[in-house]
C-alpha cells in the first residue's frame, strides 16, 4: 500500500509530514509521498497509480475540480462542492471525497471552542476554500452564513448551491462587512488577502469592531502563521485561529478514508500538529 499527494506545485506540501507522522503513530509502515502531476495528466496518473499500488491520494491545485468526472463515485460533500481533495481505491473503483469543509468546522469547534450551530457567520471569499467551508458551516447548522465576495456573482453562484438555503450572498465593501459583522459571532476569512505572496491586504479592519461580544476570527491562511487580520483581531481581544488546524483536521479525515476506519481524531490531530511544529 502506498499513499500520495499530487499537484503542481506540490513539493512544498505539508501533507507528507502530517500523514507520515499519523501513519507512524498508528504503527503503519505505509509510505506517503508527494508527486508532481501537471494539469491534463490526471487520466495517465490514475492508470499509473492503479498499476503501482497507490491505495489513495490527496489532491491539491490544479486538480481538485478536474477529478470528479474521472472517478468511479464521489461522496455528497465532494459533489456539493464540485471538488475532491481525497481519493481512495475501493474494490477497483476510485472514490472521491472532500474533507476541507469538515476539517475547517472541526478546527473551529476544537480550536475556537465555538459551535457554529444556530450562529450567524460572516464568511469572506467565494473561491474553492470558501465554497467548502460555507457548505460545511451550513451542514453544521449555522443559522445564516453571509458569503461576502469582491465578485458578487461568484458569491451568488455559491449560495445557490446550498440545499439547506442557509447561505446568503453579500458584497465585500467596508460598509457591508461592518453591517454583517454586527450580526456575527464568527468571522471566517477564505480570501487570499494577507497570504504570503498576495500583494493585497484588507483596506481597513473596522469591521472587526462591529463583531458581536465574544466573537472569534478564523483565517484559513497559515502562511504567515498570524495574518494582519488575525493580529488586528487579537489586539481587539477577539479569539483567533489560523488555517493550520484546518489543514491538520482535513488530513485526519482523509486518513480515515484511506484506512476505511474511524480514528481517534483528537489524538491524530495532536500528532500531526506536533510534527508540523518540528518542521
Ligand atoms: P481561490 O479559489 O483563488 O479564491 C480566492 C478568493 O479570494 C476569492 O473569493 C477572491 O475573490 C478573493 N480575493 C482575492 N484577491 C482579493 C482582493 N484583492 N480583494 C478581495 N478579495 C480577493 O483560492 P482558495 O483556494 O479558495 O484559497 C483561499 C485561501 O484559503 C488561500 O489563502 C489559501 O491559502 C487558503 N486555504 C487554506 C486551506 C487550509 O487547509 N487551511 C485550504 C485551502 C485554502 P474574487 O472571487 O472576487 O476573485
Amino acid at each position: 500500500m502506498k499513499l500520495q499527494v499530487i499537484g503542481d506545485p506540490v513539493l512544498h506540501s505539508k501533507s507528507p509530514v502530517i500523514h507520515g507522522a499519523m501513519l507512524a503513530a498508528l504503527g503503519l509502515d505505509v509510505p506517503y509521498t508527494a508527486q508532481v502531476v501537471r494539469r491534463g495528466e490526471l487520466p495517465r496518473y490514475l492508470a499509473w497509480a492503479r498499476d503501482n499500488g497507490v491505495a489513495g491520494f490527496n489532491a491539491t491545485m490544479p486538480h481538485k475540480e478536474d477529478l470528479p468526472p474521472l472517478l468511479g463515485g464521489i461522496d455528497p460533500a465532494a459533489k456539493a462542492v464540485g471538488a475532491v481533495n481525497t481519493v481512495c481505491l475501493r474494490e477497483g473503483k476510485w472514490l472521491g471525497f472532500n474533507t476541507d469543509g469538515a476539517g475547517a468546522v472541526a478546527a473551529i469547534k476544537n480550536g475556537l471552542e465555538i459551535d457554529p450551530a444556530g450562529m450567524t457567520v460572516a464568511l469572506l471569499g467565494a473561491g474553492g476554500a470558501a465554497k467548502a467551508v460555507a457548505l460545511a458551516l451550513s451542514q453544521a447548522g449555522a443559522e445564516r452564513v453571509w458569503v461576502c465576495n469582491r465578485t458578487l456573482s461568484r458569491a451568488q453562484e455559491l449560495c445557490a448551491q446550498d440545499p439547506l438555503g442557509r447561505l446568503s450572498p453579500a458584497a465585500f465593501d467596508p460598509a457591508t462587512l461592518s453591517a454583517l459583522a454586527g450580526q456575527s459571532r464568527l468571522l471566517v476569512n477564505c480570501t487570499n488577502l494577507g497570504m504570503e505572496g498576495c500583494p493585497h491586504q484588507f483596506e481597513d479592519f473596522r469591521f472587526l469592531d462591529a463583531l458581536l461580544e465574544g466573537a472569534a476570527v478564523f483565517d484559513a491562511i497559515y502562511h504567515p502563521a498570524e495574518t494582519e487580520l488575525l493580529s488586528q483581531a487579537r489586539r481587539r481581544g477577539l479569539k483567533t485561529l489560523n488555517g493550520l488546524p484546518m489543514l491538520v483536521n482535513q488530513a485526519v479525515l482523509a486518513l480515515e478514508h484511506f484506512l476505511n476506519r474511524p480514528l481517534d481524531r483528537k489524538a491524530m490531530a495532536a500528532v500531526a500538529a506536533a510534527a508540523l511544529n518540528q518542521m
